[in-house]
């Protein structure tokens, strides 16, 4: 009998231990946008890094471990930004190639400042409500940067692409350990994508650049090379393409993932039934088209949550104007002497990219949030608002951007983790944003955040970059 006794309390011991990290959620209103399903009054029990269950009504308060109010806040999924690239800051420096600033600051001071700042770059993800981010290329130490962000408690999940297999060279990013490789034959590409199997990858990336001294023709049979590789080593491949017919020729070519959106003209119904066909994941990245514009014509409109939640020394590089007139690169000059200019090209940009996607999402694309942070002018973590409000001006409802930003979202994050994410279900990762007003009422909602849960570990929003 005393034995009984004994094993029982153990037992009640050991059983207190394990469920040490329970706790529920009680009284919300869930949002999940995976199915379009919205459970008022919610209760969500998580338990450690999971969601044991998602209940509603009255539940027996034994079961519930330790209790946090959310009456009258929403739940949401941990947002999810497909794609960003941590080898730039989104500061005036960060793309020589682009724009050469290193009269100014050396690039190589540049990368040494980020690699120096990468916790604070992840930190302003989670407060954000970002839980998971995939980094569609950059140089080899893009590797390192997963398995630190996969190390650190107050970091996204990271899935990451290494370099960007290219058409063209740019030579200005070169330190040694290049963002972006031109690739002149089939067999450089195969060797290429071997070489980067050994790292593990999430995805290849392709940037298929064209002009008129690259045209389509001309790369195909590289990205086709680098596709057959690529999926002979079962790693998934993003393609950057944003002309119609190259676009094209990438899911023709078999890729499994667009990267920004079609700009030069509308997408035809032969092309729209293909991507369907083909299960391709397409990912607008409407924010960055306006952003190099906007910064070097001075005519930057960064959003409250970009300027609140935004790293100050990036967002203070973006004024040209402090930059003295010499040291101005020619593109920059052109742009300050003529905004107008600048803006109109931004503007035809969205004439033609914003009706694509609303035709795409209603023919049933699986359409990814994406901003492209990093890029000039594109801030880490909350442009990705801004990337909301403009699916929002295309046409997409807030339960559809939702959707994009955490479902479809974890579609192409991919791999265990991404069958793991973006659901408010049983079984997935404890990874939410708990909101203080209702995202469906206006997706302007999705940055009122009161809390962040990442890996069932709590943050308030207020305190995460303290
Ligand atoms: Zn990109």
């Amino acid at each position: 009998m005393k034995i009984k006794v004994a094993f029982v309390l153990a037992l009640s011991l050991l059983t207190t231990a394990l469920r040490a990290e329970e706790f529920s959620l009680i009284g919300a209103t869930v949002i999940n946008p995976a199915d379009g399903k919205v459970l008022p009054n919610a209760t969500v029990v998580i338990n450690g890094d999971k969601i044991e269950r998602v209940a509603m009504g009255k539940q027996d308060a034994a079961t519930l471990g330790r209790q946090i109010s959310c009456v009258g806040k929403f739940i949401s999924p941990g947002y999810i930004d497909t794609h960003v690239h941590f080898f730039q800051s989104a500061d005036l420096f960060t793309r020589p190639d682009g724009a050469d600033f290193n009269g100014v600051r050396p690039y190589k001071d540049e990368v040494a400042w980020i690699k120096s700042h990468l916790d604070d770059t992840f930190a302003r993800y989670i407060r954000c409500g970002i839980t998971s981010v995939v980094d569609v290329g950059g140089p080899m130490w893009n590797f390192e940067v997963r398995k630190k962000a996969n190390a650190t408690a107050k970091a996204p999940r990271v899935a990451v692409a290494g370099p960007l297999i290219s058409s063209v060279s740019r030579e200005k990013l070169d330190l040694g350990d290049p963002p972006i490789v031109k690739i002149d034959t089939p067999e450089q590409a195969r060797e290429f994508v071997r070489k980067l199997a050994e790292r593990q990858p999430d995805l290849v990336k392709i940037w298929y650049i064209v002009d008129k001294d690259h045209p389509v023709e001309s790369f195909r049979p590289i990205v086709r090379a680098t596709i057959e590789e690529s999926h002979a080593h079962k790693i998934r491949v993003a393609v950057h393409a944003t002309e119609l017919e190259t676009a094209r020729a990438a899911v023709e070519e078999g890729a499994d993932v667009l990267v920004h959106s079609v700009t030069d003209k509308p997408v035809d119904d032969a092309f729209v039934k293909l991507l369907k066909d083909r299960h391709v994941i397409l990912c607008p990245t409407l924010v960055v088209f306006e952003r190099y514009g906007r910064t070097f014509s001075h005519r930057l409109n960064l959003t409250p949550e970009e300027q609140k939640w935004g790293n100050p020394e990036v967002i203070a590089s973006l004024d040209v104007t402090k930059i003295p007139q010499d040291k101005l690169p020619q593109r920059v000059k052109e742009a300050l002497g003529d905004p107008k200019a600048a803006l109109d090209r931004i503007n035809h940009t969205y004439d033609v990219a914003l009706p694509n996607l609303k035709k795409l999402e209603d023919s049933g694309v699986t359409i990814a949030a994406g901003t492209d942070a990093g890029n000039i002018g594109t801030i880490h973590g909350p442009a990705l608002f801004r990337e909301f409000q403009l699916m929002k001006q295309a046409g997409l409802t807030p339960m559809q951007i939702l959707q994009c930003a955490t479902a479809n979202a974890a579609k192409l994050f991919g791999g265990e983790t991404g069958a793991d994410i973006g659901k408010i279900e049983d079984g997935y990762l404890a990874d939410l944003v708990i909101l203080n007003a209702n995202p469906l009422d206006d997706i302007g909602n999705a940055s009122d955040i009161d809390t962040v849960i990442k890996n069932g570990v709590v943050y308030s929003a207020n305190l995460v970059l303290r």
